[in-house]
């Protein structure tokens, strides 16, 4: 069978089991499984598949035709332009988390502390780290040995010098810092079992679940922060596109001023940060 055909099956297959992006997922499972480029492809494209490499694309193609996640399949995900490592026992990073970044990168400066809380697979700490000035120093921590093993993969093959720390949010932390980030898990327990299966069946339950109201996190990392956040300190919350105003109350009652809310690309509201008042 030439790759072209195989192509199309893939395609034809997942686009059958639902999938919108079958075109795009086809494609990149074409390349995990072949090592072809996108530039190969076309030249490529009437040649012969060997044997083992058709049974290997219609093995991925029947995962992601039962939902597993695409990130998951070929072990990586895109992040502020790096292909960060990922898989079962981490969240994927979302293309809505650069907007953390960009809100939070302005305020970095050498000399600085960062404390990233809930870093799973590093990629808000790490991104931070490489992209500000040189000589900031980033702590990252999660509660999941399985997330932390992954943010040290991740910090390895990006030769970035971090603190990767198990800790049940501040259990662990003992500094002082200049910024605290956060991705807190933000939703409503009972909204989960209504997410995408690739979410729900697949993605850990602990990187996503806010409790009741989606909140508590929120709550008890803003009730901490003033132990470890020196005075005049940042505090940058991811937040679900819902939540600008419950959070920036938790943050103003805890003790912050001059709350903004930052939007991501689609125009919801992803990101308040604020000062903890002298
Ligand atoms: N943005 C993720 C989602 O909507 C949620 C991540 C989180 O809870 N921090 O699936």
């Amino acid at each position: 069978m030439i790759w072209r055909e195989l192509f199309a099956e893939g395609k034809g297959r997942l686009e059958a089991s639902g999938n919108e992006d079958s075109f795009y997922d086809a494609r990149a499972l074409l390349q995990f499984v072949s090592g072809m480029t996108m530039t190969d492809y076309p030249l490529r494209a009437g040649e012969e598949a060997g044997a083992h490499e058709v049974r290997a694309f219609r093995e991925v193609i029947s995962r992601r035709c039962a939902h597993e996640p695409l990130q998951y399949i070929t072990g990586y995900a895109p992040f502020f332009g790096r292909d960060f490592l990922v898989r079962p026992g981490v969240l994927i990073p979302r293309f809505d988390t650069e907007t953390l970044i960009e809100a939070v990168l302005p305020h970095l400066c050498p000399g600085m502390r960062l404390l990233d809380m809930c870093t799973g697979s590093g990629c808000i700490l790490l991104t931070l780290l490489l992209e500000g000035p040189s000589g900031v120093s980033g702590t990252g921590t999660d509660i999941s040995e399985e997330a932390l093993a992954v943010a040290r993969e991740n910090a390895e093959r990006f030769h970035v010098n971090a603190a990767l720390v198990q800790s049940n949010l501040y259990s662990n932390i003992h500094g002082v810092y200049d910024i605290i980030t956060s991705n807190p898990p933000y939703i409503r327990t009972r909204v989960i079992d209504m997410l995408a299966p690739e979410v729900r069946d697949h993605e850990p339950r602990l990187a996503l679940d806010g409790e009741e109201d989606g909140l508590a996190f929120y709550r008890r990392i803003t009730k901490g922060a003033p132990a470890v956040l020196k005075t005049g300190g940042l505090l940058a919350f991811e937040i679900g596109y819902d939540q600008a105003e419950s959070v920036t109350a938790i943050m103003e009652e805890g003790g912050f001023s001059r709350v903004n809310v930052f939007k991501d690309l689609a125009g919801n509201p992803r990101v308040a940060a604020g000062y903890l008042q002298e």
